[in-house]
């Protein structure tokens, strides 16, 4: 059964999600979270546009380091919105 999960595990996923690399059980958890975290649906949106941006661009796999640079800056917004 899907639970709820938290906000650093629903961003750390975000990708995950994206990709399509995660179980049905995982993705609902997600999507429970998406449906009731105002700020985290705000991170999936901007990630999803990035993933468009990126995928237009190079079609390759988003480099490591730039996963854990928007992460960062993910959770500092996130924290800033009181999430
Ligand atoms: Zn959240």
């Amino acid at each position: 059964m899907a639970g709820f999960v938290g906000c650093d595990e629903t961003i750390e996923r975000l990708y995950f999600y994206l990709d399509g690399e995660l179980t049905e059980v995982r993705r609902q958890e997600i999507a429970l979270h998406l449906d009731l975290c105002g700020p985290c649906v705000g991170a999936y949106g901007f990630e999803s546009e990035l993933r468009k941006v990126i995928a237009n661009r190079c079609r390759d796999r988003v480099p490591d380091a730039l996963v854990a640079r928007v992460a960062d800056a993910l959770r500092e917004e996130h924290g800033r919105q009181g999430g």
